[in-house]
């Protein structure tokens, strides 16, 4: 989900005609994709520790394929 003023991001589980507000600015979020398990799983996270790195300023788990840490901006290291 995406606010669109402020681009802010969130995850989360969705239902078609439901209004999601983000708690913190009260704008409200609109779909902006869809995160899909790898088959197969029994998991409904979005991210397995597999596919996961800390990030060597902030320490804060990040995705292997991401290229800018999200939380803190540190460019990251090639794989
Ligand atoms: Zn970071």
């Amino acid at each position: 989900m995406r606010a669109p003023a402020s681009g802010r991001e969130a995850i989360a589980p969705a239902e078609p005609g439901a209004v999601y507000v983000d708690r913190e600015t009260g704008e409200e979020m609109v779909p902006v994709a869809r995160l899909l398990p790898l088959a197969p799983s029994d998991s409904a996270l979005p991210r397995t520790p597999e596919n996961l790195r800390a990030c060597r300023r902030c320490d804060q788990l990040i995705g292997l394929d991401v290229s800018d840490c999200p939380y803190c901006g540190l460019r990251q290291e090639a794989l």
